[in-house]
């Protein structure tokens, strides 16, 4: 019902020769895959020329971040109609790493999620609550709260644009995978959330990626769970061999 979307977040790896023959590599290595929706989310340097590379390919161009104003004095930042410019379909917005060294709040992220959604980017929502407050039974409220003020003043018609990436802190980067019932009961409990703002029809078309030391082994069982629609992949989507067997993986 709802077709899968992995996309691999590069962070700040890659330079733009680099970045080049990754795709490369990437696009003759997926030619199979027809029914997964792959993205590649390079630093801004690679933008270009990976869109460059990629035309004609099924594979779409992510930027990992922009900022809300339309353009301005903002020394460093990047607009969304700069990113659509140079061939940007989709943004990230609002990943932990954002919020913990940058100081992005939910309400930054909502600014940056409707100044992309006015500028025809489809925006990744990533949310998810650290170890801490896993353990101390916050997660749903969490949750809750990265939800409803990052989806502020977001209307329906915008809502079937927007994936979110459910990515728990405590997995990125760890080699720790949340399992996939933990998975599966945090997609529900958003998909739930999803329906009281949106009503359950929108809230069904609506895709969310599971993020956190995703790979070649465990991808296979967390696309089983009927709530996970794909993945958002750190480390294993730096090498075009592993990215190629995540989004290959065998439907159930
Ligand atoms: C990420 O950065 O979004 C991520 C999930 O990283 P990793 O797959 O390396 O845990």
């Amino acid at each position: 019902m709802r077709r899968p979307i992995i996309v691999g977040n590069w962070k700040m790896h890659k330079t733009t020769a680099e970045a080049v023959a990754l795709v490369n590599a990437l696009r003759a290595s997926v030619t199979q895959v027809q029914d997964v929706d792959i993205g590649v989310a390079p630093p801004f340097t690679a933008l270009m020329a990976v869109a460059e590379a990629l035309r004609g390919s099924r594979l779409f161009v992510v930027a990992q971040n922009m900022h809300w104003e339309p353009q301005g004095a903002f020394t460093g930042e990047i607009s969304a109609a700069m990113l659509t410019g140079i061939g940007c379909t989709r943004v990230i917005i609002g990943h932990s790493e954002r919020r913990q060294y940058f100081a992005e709040t939910d309400a930054t992220v909502n600014k940056k999620l409707r100044a992309a959604l006015n500028a025809q980017l489809d925006p990744l929502l990533c949310i998810g609550e650290t170890l801490d407050q896993r353990e101390g039974n916050a997660t749903f409220s969490v949750l809750e709260q990265q939800v409803r003020h990052g989806l502020a003043d977001i209307a329906a018609e915008s809502m079937a644009r927007v994936v979110i990436a459910y990515e728990p802190i405590w997995a990125i980067g760890t080699g720790k995978t949340a399992t996939p019932t933990q998975a599966q009961e945090v997609h529900a409990f958003i998909r739930s959330l999803l329906g009281e703002l949106y009503g359950k029809a929108l809230a069904d078309e609506v895709r969310i990626q599971y993020g956190g030391s995703v790979n070649a082994g465990n991808i296979q069982t967390l696309m089983t769970q009927p709530d996970v629609d794909g993945a958002l992949v750190g480390g294993a989507s730096l090498e075009a061999s592993s990215f190629a067997q995540i989004v290959s993986f065998q439907r159930g």
